[in-house]
């Protein structure tokens, strides 16, 4: 027997042995409307205090629990606990929700969640960026109405989640996505989402380096290997034949030595354990080195300039900077016809410094200008491999300036020429008077 019970009985048993009491005293009449108002009165508590419950839990409130007399104060302290333990369950959940949101909105990859009908229950913020999706606007419709793929659909449609689905192009983006399917729950699904964009970049960026290297070292190793068969089927060496085909074979030999120079070049400069050497460079002796490089090189072709405008040095790899501003000078004598200028020049421009070669060339169509740095990208590729080109010049000088913090500027027009510009910022110059002391200590 519970307490609130036992209490009860024992005042109503008290109540009806007080009105037996009255019964001699006072007669039956009166005993029985004592009895009877007694019963009245209590029914009428009973009645206020459920009318007071009702009015209350329309707004269950633990602040406002009312006050009760005798059983019914228990009553509203029993409602007033199991409400007080509802509301701490209730935050506890909702901070384990919100613990469960954050974490997966801090999350690198897209994570959207799925109901049994493939309906968006949720999802976080990479998801939306992935997916093109908004968490507001799009939940509880068909992630296949918003993620419009028909590989995405039919894997949904199919439950075949074993193998995460590359989706190109999805909304007009260029993004690539390495998206999962991940069942759980009652039919429920975890949809992943990883941005591949730039590993697939860089695998198909191997993917055409391995292929154009090879097709690059294909031409002349056919070559050399083709008079060397014919050589070696006349079994006697012909004096008439070899005397023709050697120069031949020596181009097409100095053609793959450029080409595993200009390569094994790259691979030191994109080498991470390798960083450039801090060096203090004289530009202008080495932009006047240049100058005289280039008219052995141009042979008398060219008009050549050299136009050394200020006397800062620059702090870096010597042979790198060598290895970049040559090849842009080569570069202008190779693309510029016989009788045409080159105009080498080291100057300042505000508080940088500028390597500049200037041709009056045949000049480039400006949709070629922004991949000119990619390797093997020529505009020309016959005559690139007549000048003796391998492909790679300007991706190593792009390399070298980025080692540099330098930029590349290029501004040409097609049939009148063109100009090559390195330019190095501030932290990389050493000021006239400070380059001149410091390369007489170093020398
Ligand atoms: P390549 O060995 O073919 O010269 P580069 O990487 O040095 O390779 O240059 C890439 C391409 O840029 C060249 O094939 C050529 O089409 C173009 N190019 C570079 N420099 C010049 C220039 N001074 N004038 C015209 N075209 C140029």
């Amino acid at each position: 027997m519970n307490s609130v019970w036992g209490r009860s009985l024992v005042v109503l048993v008290l109540f009806a042995l007080g009105c037996l009491v009255l019964w001699p005293i006072f007669g039956a009449v009166a005993a029985w409307a004592v009895f009877s108002a007694g019963l009245l009165f209590s029914i009428f508590l009973h009645l206020r205090h459920i009318s007071v419950l009702l009015g209350w839990l329309r707004d269950p409130t633990p602040d406002a629990v009312p006050q009760g007399i005798g059983i019914w104060d228990e009553v509203f302290a029993a409602f007033y606990r199991m409400l007080r333990r509802q509301r701490q369950s209730e935050s506890q959940l909702s901070a384990t929700l919100e613990d469960f949101q954050q974490a997966g909105a801090a999350m690198p990859d897209g994570l959207v969640i799925l109901d049994q009908a493939d309906r968006i229950e949720w999802c976080n913020p990479v998801a939306e960026r992935h997916l093109g999706i908004d968490r507001n606007r799009d939940a509880g419709q068909q992630i296949t109405y918003l993620v419009r793929h028909p590989q995405f659909a039919e894997t949904l449609r199919m439950q075949n989640y074993s193998e995460p689905l590359m989706l190109r192009q999805s909304r007009g983006s260029s993004l690539i996505l390495s998206v999962q399917l991940v069942p759980y729950g009652d039919r429920q699904k975890l949809v992943i989402s990883r941005d591949v964009t730039e590993l697939e970049r860089v695998e198909t960026m191997r993917r055409d380096f391995i292929a154009n290297v090879s097709h690059e070292l294909r031409t002349p190793l056919t070559v050399v290997g083709g008079f060397l068969e014919t050589i070696s089927d006349m079994n006697a060496a012909d004096g008439d034949l070899l005397r023709r085909s050697l120069p031949l074979m020596m181009d097409q030999a100095r053609r793959m030595q450029r080409l595993v120079e200009d390569l094994l070049t790259l691979s030191r400069l994109e080498s991470a354990n390798n960083p450039a050497r801090e060096e203090r460079v004289s530009a202008p002796d080495l932009a006047r080195a240049l100058y005289q490089d280039a008219l052995a090189l141009s042979s008398g072709r060219h008009r050549i300039k050299l136009d050394i405008g200020c006397e800062d040095g620059l702090i870096g790899s010597e042979d790198e900077l060598r290895s970049a501003f040559s090849n842009l000078i080569s570069n202008a004598i190779r693309y510029t016809p016989d009788g045409g200028e080159v105009a080498i020049s080291w100057q300042r421009r505000g508080n940088q410094a500028v390597f500049s070669v200037r041709d009056s060339g045949i000049g480039i169509n400006p949709e070629h200008i922004p991949r000119l740095t990619e390797r093997f990208y020529r505009v020309d590729r016959s005559r690139s491999r007549e000048t003796g080109g391998t492909g790679l010049g300007l991706a190593i000088v792009k390399h070298v300036l980025n080692r540099h913090q330098g930029q590349l500027e290029v501004a040409s027009e097609a049939g009148r020429g063109s100009t090559f510009s390195a330019l190095f910022p501030e932290a990389r110059l050493l000021a006239a008077e400070t380059g001149k002391v410091a390369l007489a200590k170093t020398a």
